[in-house]
């Protein structure tokens, strides 16, 4: 849908739910009106799209004054009914739409020539590395790929023919759903055969219309696209041509909206029923592709080994692989379309499950030092908190305690929303390892949150006589020394740090448990290095693991912690302490910056302090940090003279950051200007407004994070979100951060809107790339990881020779995968 309507929508809906307040958009609904109505012009249609505009601004602007509820739903439910009944939208541009072909349709080519290679007769290739199938061989021996296409091929990801195997559509194109014209119906998705009449392009106010006629000699449709003024040059009268897409209603009529369409051709239609729609890339036609494919498909498929042990395979009733591979690219029907992808999903996650349990094997099989529970030790520490534990910290502390009296390692993952109380947990795991003579560590992505976690588990735990040590890059190095020292000797019991923590010359006497703090800011080969660092082989002693926790304040969609931490065991902290408030959170345009400022004044005069965040501007933190003294600088002159401010970002220096961190922490700044430094986790309860700058271009769970520094205390907090002209995508997270304080809800959303590749970004994960979004198939990957348990307890080195395959295929899809945990 048009995004001003889109927008609307979403604000009314908001409204009705807060039960007719007014309440849904700061400055109200009448103000909203006056900007939308904007917005709604610059993307109307039509003359009639123009006045429906008019009359919803009208309706808005005098929304507020309309004697109360009933009154207001009526006004409401009206709008609503109207911008639904508008034609149905608009398909989004950017979608990978095949390139029209308009050249006219081959003649059916000669029988396939096999070549030698093909036959699978030994080739140089071969010789490099075993191929018995020929798969690893060159695109270029398919007859038709010349080098032009290889290099076509590559930038798609497919260098040799297995891989071009697994180059899946994206979508397909179903002939099945072919109707004559004059049974066509509103709202339904067909494709229809016919000749064009005539293509006319029309300009309305913004946009160019192309209309074309269509006829099958049982009836005429109009076909509409937008601003593809060549169409009028491509829909020549006379032209037979195959059209498909969303059958909607105008001015009475039922119009085919932006179809795609093909001239033409016999060929797939002949034979193939479904077509499949590839990924292309410049220069590369849709029709050539699926031409290349087929042959790969044809010869190829058939020669794909299978890997899946027979038994598996039938009692899970999956396609075996090569009819799968065939099936995937050119379906036979519905049915088989959806057995071909259950069996490649099916792969991947089991694969991917596979892996984990490898892993978790290789960890355990170094054995930890079993930490008894020392419950004495232990209440004493609960029992000194200046608060109650919640019931789900309680709860987590003791599935760490029975995780580390076990002597395999423990291998854990907290996850908790910001704010839920994560440090009290990990500051009882380390009472139990201190208690039973061990050391422990912990190791947070910067130098702030490391001072911070210093100072509060040196509070939390002086009275058990834990004094821990800080270690960063900016410790003299003469404090260093006298640190490693004590460590080495023992004597030192608790170590928080950085980076710092995993240097060669950090050693421990004997490292119990190592904590990793927003793990997901870590490397792979980080966190790895501090688990290292437990007890090396002596004579007397084999080598052991530290336990391990890692903690993490992202919340990870269900089905992504089960393929991402396939190999952990996971807690999550589902409840908040007791008195939080929900944080409001509202998204401001930038003509509304004015009133934002002075609703963080009003906070300030309640005795309380606020963030502003300053945008992202450019890759280089110097461009950023320029922008946030500018932005400083400005604030402190023309809007908060009177007010005491400062700032921070990434350029300073260690002990600058900290004396700025301190006079926040202790109220002598009423607001901080900062960069994203600020992001992880900071704890100032006084601090209840943020206001974040150039909102849009930060990621949902980084504004989810950034808002998490307020609402850390008993005062109603705010966060405000300042931006302009946004993309649909940004809007999309504006208005999920406006709707809720959920951090698994938002995580959920932002998966769906980013996909699992860049929710999780494939480097930090350690995830190798999946080629269908099966991560989100709950079911699935149920399915996938019992099987790979079971299998794994049957086999668990995958020695047996009817595994062979599998253990290859497992190699090849965890080579640039990693130790994930
Ligand atoms: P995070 O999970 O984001 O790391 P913290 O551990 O920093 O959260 O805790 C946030 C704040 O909540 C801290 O000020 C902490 O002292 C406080 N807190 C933690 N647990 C409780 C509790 N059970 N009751 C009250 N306050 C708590
Ligand atoms: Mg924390």
């Amino acid at each position: 849908m048009r995004q001003a309507f889109k927008r609307l929508e979403r604000v009314l809906e908001l409204e009705t739910n807060q039960g007719y307040k007014d309440k849904a958009v700061i400055g109200g609904i009448r103000q909203f009106a006056t900007f939308w109505v904007g917005q709604a012009r610059d993307e109307a249609v039509d003359e009639a799209e123009l006045a429906l505009i008019e009359q919803i601004a009208e309706s808005l602007t005098e929304y507020s004054r309309l004697p109360g509820p009933e009154a207001r739903k009526a006004t409401l439910v009206n709008i609503m009914a109207r911008i639904r009944a508008l034609p149905t939208p608009v398909p989004v541009v950017e979608k990978v739409l095949e390139k029209p072909v308009i050249k006219p349709a081959k003649l059916p080519e000669p029988k396939e020539t096999v070549t030698p290679q093909a036959k699978g007769a030994p080739t140089e290739v071969s010789v490099v590395e075993p191929d018995p199938e020929g798969l690893l061989q060159p695109v270029t021996i398919l007859r038709g790929v010349g080098k032009k296409t290889a290099n076509q091929l590559s930038k798609l990801g497919a260098e040799n023919i297995g891989q071009l195997l697994r180059i899946y559509p994206l979508r397909y194109d179903d002939y099945t759903l072919m109707k004559p014209i004059n049974r066509v119906e509103n709202g339904e998705t067909v494709t229809i055969i016919g000749t064009v009449w005539e293509t006319q392009s029309r300009r309305t106010r913004n946009v160019q219309l192309i209309q074309s006629t269509i006829s099958d000699g049982t009836g005429t449709i109009q076909s509409t696209w937008f601003n593809q003024p060549w169409l009028v040059n491509n829909l020549k009268a006379g032209m037979q041509i195959v059209l498909s897409g969303k059958v909607g209603q105008y001015l009475g009529r039922l119009v085919l909206e932006n179809p795609e369409w093909e001239p033409l051709q016999l060929e797939p239609l002949k034979t193939r029923r479904i077509v499949p729609i590839y990924p292309l890339t410049k220069g590369l036609a849709g029709h050539k592709m699926r031409e290349t494919m087929k042959r790969a498909a044809n010869q190829w498929a058939p020669r794909v080994p299978d890997h899946l042990p027979d038994e598996l395979r039938m009692n899970l009733k999956l396609y075996p692989l090569a009819l799968a591979l065939q099936q995937i690219h050119f379906p036979e029907t519905q049915e088989a379309l959806h057995q071909a992808r259950k069996r490649v999903i099916f792969d991947e996650l089991f694969l991917l499950q596979l892996g984990m349990l490898t892993y978790r094997n290789k960890w355990q099989s170094t054995p930890g030092i079993p930490i008894p529970v020392d419950s004495i030790a232990l209440t004493r520490f609960i029992e000194g908190l200046p608060f109650e534990l919640t019931r789900a910290q309680q709860r987590i502390i003791a599935d760490l305690a029975t995780d580390m009296a076990k002597k395999i390692p423990m291998n854990r993952l907290l996850q908790g929303d910001v704010g839920s109380g994560k440090t009290v947990i990990a500051a009882a795991a380390v009472v139990l390892t201190v208690s039973a003579g061990l050391q422990a560590a912990l190791m947070a992505p910067t130098e702030i949150l490391a001072v911070q976690h210093y100072r509060s588990l040196n509070k939390m735990l002086e009275f058990m006589n834990i004094e821990p040590q800080l270690l960063t890059g900016s410790t003299p190095s003469a404090e260093k020394e006298r640190i490693y020292a004590d460590l080495a000797s023992g004597s030192a019991k608790l170590v928080i740090g950085t980076h710092a923590l995993i240097q060669e010359n950090v050693r421990f006497k004997e490292l119990g448990l190592a904590i990793v703090d927003e793990q997901h800011r870590f490397g792979v080969d980080q966190r790895k290095s501090l688990r290292d660092k437990g007890p090396i082989s002596t004579k007397e002693s084999r080598a052991s693991n530290p336990h391990l926790l890692v903690m993490s304040a992202t919340p990870i969609p269900r089905t992504l912690s089960l393929s991402l931490y396939g190999d952990l065991d996971i807690s999550i902290l589902d409840e908040m302490p007791p008195g939080r408030r929900l944080i409001t959170t509202r998204w401001l345009r930038p003509s509304e910056r004015e009133r934002a400022y002075s609703f963080v004044r009003t906070q300030i005069e309640k005795g309380r302090q606020a963030y502003i965040i300053c945008p992202l501007v450019a890759e280089s933190e110097k461009t950023v940090a320029k922008a946030a003294i500018e932005e400083y600088e400005r604030l402190k002159a023309h809007i908060f003279p009177d007010l005491k401010l400062d700032l921070l970002h990434g350029r300073m220096s260690s002990s600058e950051k900290e004396a700025v961190m301190r006079s926040f922490k202790d109220g002598d700044t009423q607001i901080l200007i900062a960069t994203s430094v600020i992001e992880v986790g900071i704890d100032v309860p006084n601090a209840t407004i943020m206001l974040i700058e150039g909102a849009e271009r930060f990621g949902l769970a980084q504004l989810h994070q950034f808002r998490g520094r307020v609402g850390r205390g008993e005062h109603q907090s705010y966060c405000l979100l300042l931006a302009g002209d946004v993309s649909a995508d940004a809007e999309e997270r504006l208005t999920a951060l406006e709707q809720t304080n959920d951090g698994f809800l938002l995580a959920e959303r932002d998966l769906e809107l980013r996909g699992p590749g860049e929710f999780f970004g494939r480097r930090q994960s350690g995830l190798p790339e999946l080629n269908l979004a099966s991560l989100l198939d709950m079911e699935m990957l149920v399915l996938a990881r019992t099987e790979a348990q079971r299998l794994m307890a049957s086999d668990p080195k995958l020695k047996k020779e009817q595994h062979k395959l599998l253990r290859q295929q497992i190699e090849r899809f965890w080579e640039q995968g990693g130790d994930i945990s």
